[in-house]
């Protein structure tokens, strides 16, 4: 999933043991618990989930994740004691004598016999004179309302939570049991547009792994009408408990292992006015009517949402879709369509061929709409890019990019894309930026339509994208993380892809500095404490857990490890490595460690004692550098913002730091490298080297600290001659250089001498990113009110980069590179006022509103003059004229930032209440409209106090911990740095208990502001002087 698109630039384990079972979760050992869990949290568990195998003496634990066992500790001796430990954790709640993991006493798996068999057992026990033992069970045995049997002497009884009816629900994990397993579903739907409902009809095919009495799958918000199990006229109870959204059939006997079982279950739904499960959607076609439609979004934990499933990514099937439909729709799902058929209703059923590969319950997508496509084969591959009629001509940068880059992918890959076809659809009201459901990718329209005449940085938004969750048909759709702890090895990949397989295929749209960019974001969260390791390995489980790992760690941390490990292997390792992976595990489920396992396979290097020191923990290292002459000492400790100081920790990586010297700096060829493995390690160089620069063109994720005499040269280098170092390289310099400011390691007067060589910068990469950095000190300085210093900041700014700024052409430009860096300069001197760029832009406006817009802007100036404009009372309002009438996406987008950035109270207002009704202003694009006022002076206030008088309203349209809601709270607290709003931000979001409190991006909004007020502490003094 690609969760957003407005901002493109925008426990110490020293060595964890190789987790014991590496295979997919049901294919070769059923016989496994999963005990992935928290243990405090560690729920008692089912004798029918645990096998004890007296033969082998061996009780397998799958996934225990910090207490992993190694190999030679897979005895029984070891799994017992390890188990112990577990029960030891847990004894506060359950009593551990009756544990069923004892090692004297194996469990005893008490079914539940008739009155009659009951006799008969007693009456055989007395037979073989086993009176005592006869004894011992009897009185024992007592039977639950669900059919378990229990011995009343020892409390083992699990607790199991009431269902919808007052009966016991048979089940009480969060997570689904083990027992049962999916083979097939068969899914009928019949979607009503007039009445936005639908009603279903789901056949699972499933197989027993282990003796069971139950089965338990997931259902939210569905009204189940009928169930039937096996033959068909026989009805089954389903139990239903809603905080879990989990369904549940028992029977009497079990079912046994490898038995084959049919559950069928009919039920009616609303469509979801929401942006996930089965929901509805609307639009106005040229003529001004409301034409409606019907998409699904599935990701993380919504299929249950349209059809009763077992919906864990773990729990793979194969599908056959059905769905019914009015004449003058359509319908698409995941495979190419077989057959329809019009029934006696005179409604028309379309039936899609069964998916030929295994696959998560979260890649299921079925859309009713009236869209039209384009279409074009290749390599076997039917690809074709769908959208509202009126849009067709938007479509083909799209089909060509796909093409391109599904060709680029099966040649990269070795594994040719599975499916026959593969759609492309661009959906009117769609929140995340697109969607990766196999053979039916789903985009939000900005993310997929672009005009022929949009400018190539238009053009790059759609190609990252289209990149991105093409880069998922192989990591995340054919190979599926088991769970969404590791998330990253779906999202840290598809964005790895993203920008490494356009820099290959598209080099002229020039990713290498928008990925230089996400290095930098990435970095940014990751230092502080409330960030998470990649691969977490605490309680992901409730939805909001879930949807919180959607964020930029998981993508963007996930995408600069890999890079990392990418240039730090030997030539070909790497691919080598994931052709392997993908071969190994296609249609499967995986950890981490497979893929380590995997790279480590093809090389000489143990990539897993690497890599595990990267992502099992979180944060990462600072490097700092002091030399004596020849005898360079490299010291590694975790860079971690932290506003009071007593937070530290003694975390270590595997760097594999890499250096240029004077002698050989820019070219690849120069770059040396040193594995810094311990908290110090000692580097020669000749004493002739008059300067060192580390982490070449920043592809590590770390940061380097080069002490004052380091610095220096640095710049002194710099100053002498600028190309001396690659563009990146300078940028990442400027980046660490205001990174270790804000760790207070170095003074805000040595991050000004160092921007003082950029007075001669051109390149793109080091100016935004000098830019940027400037622009967030900039913009907390103006909300905390120092007017003087916002003055003298203004004119630092101009002093620095004016020139270049009013050296900006206005014209056409070609060169996506150069689109970037002037969007930037122009937008910063309009927006400070400057009054050269603000008389351009304004002349520019006026020419296009004159010509009735047939003079163009150019794209990438269109945000830049549009915000200038819509400073203007008059200009602001011919402006929403423009919003109401374009159909061009991208050009639309920018409208509405720019009518978004007026300083107008009572603009801002509307504008507020209209993105959060829809309609006019569409509620997918209020995050947006949050951020872009948030920077302002006039709107932060007021966005952070709607967002407050409307919290319970936003959270029906973007859930809990969804990524719109970390932007929203990160967008609106960012900039506070002062006692009173930390209190008001703590006060407002501790108040608010389960709908919100115990966010990750809470912590974090809180953590940013009490950062913000030490910087302003540490630095104000500073700025008085220097600026
Ligand atoms: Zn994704």
């Amino acid at each position: 999933m690609e969760p957003h698109t407005h901002t493109l630039l925008n426990m110490c384990r020293a060595s964890l043991p190789r987790n014991m079972i590496e295979n997919s979760m049901f294919e070769e050992e059923p016989d496994v618990v999963d005990l992935a869990k928290d243990s405090t949290a560690f729920p008692a568990l089912e004798p029918d989930e645990v096998v004890y195998e007296p033969r082998s003496s061996r009780l397998l634990v799958r996934g225990l994740g910090e207490n992993d066992l190694d190999d030679e500790e897979e005895d029984y001796e070891s799994s017992a004691r390890l188990l112990g430990m577990s029960f030891i954790n847990r004894s506060s709640t359950h009593n551990p004598s009756s544990s069923p993991y004892n090692r004297q006493a194996p469990p005893r798996l008490c079914s539940c016999p008739s009155a009659r068999m009951l006799v008969v057992g007693v009456f055989i026990l007395v037979l073989v004179a086993s009176m005592a033992m006869a004894l011992y069970f009897l009185p024992g045995c007592t039977f639950t309302k669900v059919g378990v049997c229990a011995n009343s002497s020892t409390p083992m009884e699990p607790s199991y939570p009431n269902s919808t009816n007052g009966e016991l629900f048979p089940w009480n994990e969060i997570r689904l049991p083990a027992s049962v397993r999916p083979v097939n579903y068969d899914l009928s739907l019949t979607p009503n547009l007039t009445s936005m409902t639908f009603t279903g009809r789901t056949v699972i095919n499933m197989t027993i792994l282990h003796d069971t009495k139950r089965i338990v799958l997931h259902s939210s918000e569905l009204i189940i009408t009928k169930a039937t199990f096996q033959d068909k006229s026989v009805e089954v109870k389903v139990l239903e408990y809603k905080p879990w959204q989990q369904i549940a059939v028992s029977f009497l006997e079990d079912l046994k292992v490898g038995q084959v079982c049919v559950l069928t279950l009919d039920y009616a739904a609303n469509l979801s006015h929401t942006y996930d499960g089965f929901y509805n959607s609307s639009y106005n076609d040229k003529t001004g009517a409301k034409r409606v439609l019907a998409a699904t979004q599935f990701e993380p934990q919504a299929a249950r949402k349209a059809f009763p499933c077992f919906d864990e990514p773990a729990f793979k099937a194969t599908f056959l879709v059905r769905i019914t439909r009015e004449p003058g729709y359509i319908t698409l799902s995941n495979m190419p369509q077989a057959k329809t058929t019009t029934l006696p209703s005179g409604l028309l059923e379309d039936e899609f061929e069964q998916t030929g590969v295994n696959m998560s319950t979260y890649l299921v997508a079925f859309i009713v709409a009236n869209f039209t496509s384009i279409t074009r084969n290749v390599s076997n591959t039917l690809v074709s890019v769908y959208s509202v009629p009126e849009k067709k001509e938007h479509t083909h940068y799209a089909l060509d990019t796909a093409s391109t880059l599904l060709h680029f992918y099966n040649t990269f890959f070795h594994i040719d894309y599975p499916l026959r076809k593969l759609d492309l659809v661009a959906i009117p009201d769609f929140l995340a930026g697109a969607m990766e459901n196999w053979g039916l990718i789903t985009f939000r329209e900005t993310s997929l339509l672009v005009g022929n005449q949009s400018s190539p940085l238009d053009k790059q938004l759609i190609a990252n994208v289209v990149a991105h969750e093409l880069a998922h048909q192989w990591f995340g759709n054919l190979v599926t993380m088991r769970w969404w702890n590791d998330l990253w090895l779906n999202e840290g990949f598809a964005t790895y892809w993203q920008y490494t397989s356009l820099m290959t295929e598209f080099p002229q749209l020039d990713l290498g500095n928008v990925f230089l960019g996400v290095r930098f974001k990435a970095l940014a969260k990751d230092s502080l404490n409330s960030s998470h390791p990649v691969s977490v390995s605490s309680q992901v489980t409730t939805p909001e857990q879930v949807s919180e790992m959607f964020d930029s760690v998981t993508y963007e941390k996930g995408a600069s490890l890999l890079l990392m490990l990418k240039t730090t292997l030997p030539d070909g390792q790497f691919r080598k490595g994931l052709i392997k992976y993908l071969d190994k595990y296609r249609g499967s489920n995986t950890v981490t460690e497979d893929l380590w396992n995997s790279l480590t396979q093809v090389g000489q290097e143990s990539v897993s004692d690497m890599m595990r020191t990267w992502t099992l923990q979180n944060g990462f290292p600072l490097v700092t550098v002091s030399r004596k002459g020849g005898h360079v000492t490299l010291t590694q400790e975790h860079f971690l913002l932290s506003a009071d100081n007593a937070t530290h920790t003694s975390n270590l990586w595997h760097i594999p730091v890499t250096y240029v010297n004077d002698s050989c700096s820019s070219a690849p060829s120069c770059r040396q490298i040193f594995t810094l493995r311990n908290k110090t390690a000692t580097l020669n160089v000749s004493d002739s080297v008059k300067w060192l620069k580390f982490n070449y063109m920043n592809t590590g994720f770390y940061i380097v600290h080069y002490g004052d005499e380091g610095w220096a040269t640095l710049i002194d280098a710099l100053k002498t001659d600028i190309n001396t170092l690659t563009p990146h390289d300078r940028a990442s310099l400027i980046h660490n250089i205001f990174a270790l400011s804000r760790l207070g390691r170095v003074s805000f007067r040595q991050v000004l001498n160092l921007l003082d060589y950029a007075t001669n910068e051109t390149e793109t990469a080091p100016l935004t990113e000098a830019l940027s950095q400037l622009s967030s000190v900039y913009r907390l300085l103006d909300k905390r009110q120092e007017q003087r210093l916002v003055a003298r900041m203004k004119v630092y700014i101009w002093g620095h980069f004016g020139q270049l700024m009013d050296s900006q052409d206005w014209g056409e430009e070609e060169s996506v590179s150069k689109q970037e860096l002037r969007s930037v300069l122009l937008e910063m001197a309009c927006s400070l006022g400057r009054q050269n760029c603000t008389d351009q832009a304004t002349a520019l406006f006026d020419q296009w509103t004159n010509s009735n817009q047939t003079k163009p802007i150019p794209g990438d100036l269109q945000r830049v003059v549009f915000s200038t404009a819509a400073q203007s009372d008059l200009r602001w309002l011919s402006l929403m004229e423009a919003y109401s009438s374009t159909t061009y996406d991208s050009e639309k987008r920018k409208i509405l930032q720019a009518l978004a950035s007026t300083q107008d109270p009572q603009s801002i207002v509307w504008i507020l209440s209209t993105g959060l009704e829809g309609g006019i202003i569409q509620t997918q694009e209020l995050p947006l409209v949050i951020s872009t006022m948030s920077d302002g002076f006039a709107g932060h206030l007021l966005v952070w106090d709607f967002v407050k008088e409307n919290w319970d309203r936003i959270i029906e349209k973007f859930p809990v911990g969804s990524y719109p809601i970390q932007s929203i709270i990160k967008s609106t607290t960012s900039q506070f740095s002062t006692q009173t709003h930390l209190e008001e931000v703590q006060g407002f979001f501790s108040n608010l208990k389960e709908r919100g409190s115990q966010m990750r991006s809470v912590q974090e909004a809180l953590e940013t502001i009490r950062l913000n007020q030490l910087w302003m502490d540490r630095n104000l003094p500073t700025l008085r002087i220097w600026l």
